[in-house]
C-alpha cells in the first residue's frame, strides 16, 4: 500500500500524488506569536512534523514551510476585534515587534525541544508585506476584491467555489450573518485582506493610506506561495483552521494565480484537556513550561500528542502523560533489549529466529504509516516487537535487523532514548549479584543490591532473557 492521506477538500482518504515525482511542498499554518504555545497548538505542529518525517522517509523530498504569525491575526478570526498581537503588546506595554520576537523564540525553543525537525523556512508575516501588497493589487485588477476608504475586501461573490473546502454555502453565511452596524462590506462574508487602523500599533504605508496592516488570510497566500510556488501539494493546519482561514486563502490564492493552490488539505483535531474545552479561566491551557515543571521530559509531551490518530479527537490528562511515560519505558527496553539480543544476550540460537517477526512488524507500522498516518497502528507494531524480544524469540540476526527498524521508526517517531549507557564494570557486578541472590532465593539480599543500585539512579528491568539496567 501506498501513502493514503485524509483530505478535507474531498472528505475522502486518497492515494497521495505530489505533482513533482518524489518532491512535496508543503505548507504549514504556524504559531500566531502573542503568547506561549499551549499543547493544542503544539499538536498540529507535531502532526506536521511527524507527517514531514514519514514522507521524507517514504523517500520523498520535502519542501516545507511553516509561517509565524507576527502581526494582522483578528480575535475571534474574522474582521472584527483587535489584533492579537496589538493587545498582548498594550497589556504588557512594549511593542508589538518585542512581543512577536520573545513568543516567536521561546515557539522556536518550544518545538526543538519536542524533537521538531526545522522546515525549511519559518517565514514572518511582517516580512511579506509587499508580496501581500502585490496580491491585493492583482486581486483589485480582477476584480476579485475592493476597496472601501483605506480598506480591501475580497468579495467571495466572484468566487463560485468559496465554501468548498469547509461545506459552508455562501447564502447561508448570509443569512447566518449577524446585523453588522455601518459594515462597509458588500456581503457579510467577505474578509479585508487590508485594513486601516491609525491605532493599530504595527503598520505599513501604501498606496490605501498610511495606517494599513494586513489580513491573516493573505499573510499565508503570500508566504506560501511565495516560498513554495502557487500549487501546493499539502496545506495542513488545526481543525480550527478550515473555517474561515483556510477557505479565504483558496478563494484569493487561486483567484490570483488561476490554479489549485493545494492538493491535499489535512487537519489535526482538537485537543481537550480533562475531558473539557481549554480555558484561561479554568487554568488549563498548558504550555511545554507546565508539563515540564510537573516533571516531565519534553519526549512524553511529544509522545502523549502524537500517540493518538490526529484526526480523532484528544483527551490530555496527566494520567495520560503518567501512562505515556511508562509506555517509553518500554519502547527504550526494547530498544536495549534488540541491542542485548543483536550481541547475543537473551538471543533465541538461531541468529535467523525470529526474522519473520521483525518483517511483520516492519509491514505492520508502514501499513499503520501510510494508511493516513495511524500512528496507533505503528506504535502497536513496535510493542509487539518488544513481546518477541522479551520472549527471547529474536536470534542475533533478527535481532539486528529488529534494531535497524525501530532505528528508523524512531526516526519517524522521535520518542524514543537510542543512547547507549556507559558501561560500568562496577554497575555490572551489582547487577550480577543481584542476579544471584534471586536465582539463590536469597530475597533480603536481592532487595538490598536493587536498593543500593536505585540509590545510584539506576533503573532496573528484569525479564526472563535476564536483567538490564539503564541510568534514571
Ligand atoms: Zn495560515
Amino acid at each position: 500500500m501506498a501513502l493514503h492521506v485524509y483530505n478535507t477538500l474531498t472528505r475522502e482518504k486518497e492515494l497521495f500524488e505530489p505533482r513533482e515525482e518524489g518532491v512535496v511542498r508543503m505548507y504549514n499554518c504556524g504559531p500566531t506569536v502573542y503568547s506561549r504555545a499551549h499543547i493544542g497548538n503544539l499538536r498540529s505542529f507535531l502532526f506536521a512534523d511527524v507527517l514531514r518525517r514519514w514522507l521524507e522517509a517514504s523517500g520523498y523530498t520535502v519542501h516545507q514551510v511553516m509561517n509565524i504569525t507576527d502581526v494582522g491575526h483578528i480575535q475571534g478570526d474574522e474582521d472584527e476585534g483587535e489584533d492579537k498581537l496589538d493587545v498582548a503588546a498594550r497589556r504588557e506595554k512594549i511593542d508589538p515587534l518585542e512581543i512577536a520576537n520573545r513568543y516567536a523564540e521561546q515557539f522556536l525553543a518550544d518545538v526543538a525541544a519536542l524533537g521538531v525537525r526545522a522546515p525549511e523556512a519559518y517565514p514572518r508575516a511582517t516580512e511579506h508585506i509587499e508580496g501581500m501588497l502585490e496580491i491585493i493589487e492583482a486581486l483589485l485588477e480582477k476584480g476579485h476584491a475592493y476597496q472601501v476608504g483605506e480598506d480591501v475586501y475580497f468579495d467571495v461573490t466572484s468566487f463560485p467555489r468559496y465554501g468548498a473546502l469547509s461545506g459552508n454555502r455562501i447564502e447561508d453565511l448570509e443569512a447566518g450573518a449577524r446585523i453588522e452596524v455601518r459594515s462597509e462590506k458588500r456581503h457579510p462574508a467577505d474578509f479585508a485582506l487590508w485594513k486601516s487602523d491609525p491605532k493599530h500599533l504595527m503598520k505599513w504605508k501604501s498606496r490605501f493610506g498610511e495606517h494599513g496592516f494586513p489580513g491573516w488570510h493573505i499573510e499565508c497566500s503570500a508566504m506560501a506561495i511565495g516560498l513554495l510556488g502557487p500549487e501546493l501539494d499539502i496545506h495542513t493546519g488545526g481543525e480550527d483552521n478550515v473555517f474561515p482561514h483556510h477557505e479565504c486563502e483558496i478563494a484569493q490564492s487561486e483567484s490570483w494565480t488561476g490554479k489549485p493552490f493545494a492538493r491535499y488539505w489535512m487537519h489535526a483535531k482538537f485537543l481537550q484537556v480533562e475531558g473539557g474545552k481549554m480555558s484561561k479561566s479554568l487554568g488549563n491551557v498548558y504550555t511545554l513550561a507546565d508539563v515540564t515543571e510537573r516533571g516531565f521530559d519534553p519526549r512524553v509531551l511529544r509522545y502523549t500528542l502524537i500517540r493518538g490518530h490526529y484526526r480523532q479527537p484528544l483527551n490530555f490528562t496527566w494520567e495520560i502523560m503518567a501512562e505515556s511515560r511508562a509506555a517509553l519505558e518500554k519502547l527504550d527496553e526494547l530498544y536495549r533489549r534488540l541491542r542485548m539480543a543483536s550481541e547475543g544476550k537473551g538471543a533465541s540460537p538461531g541468529p535467523e529466529d525470529g526474522a519473520e517477526l521483525v518483517e511483520a512488524a516492519e509491514e505492520r507500522f508502514r501499513e499503520g504509516m501510510d494508511d493516513d498516518l495511524n500512528v496507533p497502528i505503528a506504535l502497536s507494531a513496535l510493542f509487539g516487537l518488544r513481546d518477541a524480544v522479551l520472549a527471547g524469540s529474536l536470534g542475533t540476526v533478527a535481532a539486528e535487523r529488529g534494531l535497524a527498524f525501530v532505528d528508523r521508526a524512531n526516526d519517524v517517531l522521535a520518542v524514543i532514548d537510542t543512547a547507549e549507557e556507559q558501561p560500568d564494570a562496577e554497575i555490572d557486578a551489582l547487577v550480577k549479584a543481584r542476579e544471584d541472590a534471586r536465582a539463590a532465593k536469597d530475597w533480603a539480599e536481592s532487595d538490598r543490591l536493587r536498593d543500593e543500585l536505585a540509590a545510584r539512579g539506576i533503573v532496573l528491568q528484569d525479564s526472563p532473557q535476564g536483567t538490564i539496567w539503564h541510568r534514571a
